[in-house]
């Protein structure tokens, strides 16, 4: 995800903080320092420390969760919603689905229930926002109402929600998936603009949470749609055939004419047997240009960490990898280690595109 930075690795598991997050941190602060100038603020601290810690430990229910069924988890990323594990995929079950989903919140529930017998809480009453907010409240007391509200929060049937995947989950075992989808995405809009609706009177906070709700929404569906039409699709159906490769010993000023020449970004750069040893980018040709001048060997500037992908692989699989490494585009090789063709993020669009065009026609 952009904008987030990572700040340690446990259990395998890169924890990273998005920028917005600090948002958070920053209403919080300024709230403690209103009501009680520094000490409330150092407390304030310590408090977004433990709700800090609690955000982490859900996500590790997700991802041991998720481990139980042989799926790895890449990152987990604290968002001023909550966190987000970025699981390596979805289990493909409905009950898998809600496993994972559930133990999240369900972390917090077994955090909540040690608070409140360890701190002897039932005269606390029901917990609610201004608890949070109070810093007469003692910490704990406090800390047991954020995990509630982190529970029934999470529990909000929207993407990226828990509730969300738990919803798809559950119309996922009457309807195919991307139906389940295209319903559990819809009300997670619908709930998303209640918010921003509540928010734009009552609570600021709100309307950050709607249009993360709003486009969590959003590209869940579009994900889901993209895994439906290109189901049985393999990269050859997809690719680009007709581009400009360059010899190993090109200079920079043959990049330039090349790219001047066709509409090509990315070049692959290959031997005289045809075998690609990196693509080289219009960024960095423009950079290296700038830098070095235009004598300079394209072998010096191209990008070798780009991996390439057989012909057959299915186009999913493809659009994961690239997403992945971040590439600009993928060399396409065939059975013999040939080039043959170049995977672009426009093929993924166009795909789409036709398919969804197609699908529509045959409804
Ligand atoms: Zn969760």
């Amino acid at each position: 995800m952009r904008w987030s930075f990572n700040v340690g690795r446990i259990a395998g598991i890169d924890i990273k903080i998005h920028a917005t997050f600090f948002l958070l941190l920053a209403w919080i602060g300024f709230v403690f320092y209103r009501q009680g100038g520094t000490s409330a603020a150092i407390d304030g601290l310590l408090f977004v420390l433990l709700i800090f810690l609690c955000v982490v430990l859900h996500e590790f229910g997700h991802a041991l969760a998720a481990r139980r069924y042989g799926i790895k988890t890449h990152d987990i990323t604290l968002l001023p919603i909550g966190g987000l594990a970025r699981l390596e995929k979805m289990p493909d079950k409905p009950g898998e689905e809600i496993v994972v989903a559930l133990a999240g919140p369900a972390v917090n529930v077994v955090i909540a229930a040690v608070l409140w017998v360890a701190m002897g809480l039932f005269a606390a009453g029901i917990p609610n926002p201004e608890m949070m907010e109070q810093t007469r409240t003692p910490l704990l007391v406090r800390l047991f109402a954020v995990n509630i509200w982190l529970v029934l929060f999470n529990m909000i049937p929207a993407f990226p929600m828990d509730g969300g995947r738990v919803l798809r989950a559950i119309l996922g075992m009457r309807m195919n998936y991307a139906r389940a989808t295209q319903i559990a995405a819809s009300v997670g809009q619908g709930i998303a603009f209640i918010f921003f609706i509540i928010g734009l009177w009552w609570n600021p906070m709100l309307l950050l949470i709607a249009v993360f709700i709003y486009f969590g929404a959003s590209s869940e569906a579009a994900l889901a749609q993209m895994r439906t039409i290109s189901r049985d699709l393999r990269v050859s159906a997809a690719m680009v055939t007709q581009f400009q490769s360059l010899p190993l010993h090109a200079t920079l000023n043959d990049a330039v004419e090349a790219l001047l020449r066709t509409s090509q970004h990315e070049f692959p750069v290959t031997d005289e047997l045809g075998k690609v040893h990196g693509i080289l980018t219009r960024d960095d040709m423009i950079a290296a240009l700038r830098k070095s001048g235009a004598e300079m060997p394209v072998a010096q500037v191209m990008r070798t960490d780009i991996p390439s992908v057989p012909e057959t692989m299915l186009f999913d699989r493809a659009f994961a990898v690239m997403q992945e490494c971040r590439c600009p585009a993928l060399p396409v090789l065939d059975s013999a280690g040939g080039l043959v063709g170049l995977f672009t993020p426009e093929n993924v669009g166009e795909m789409i595109m036709v398919q969804s065009a197609i699908g529509s026609r045959s409804r």
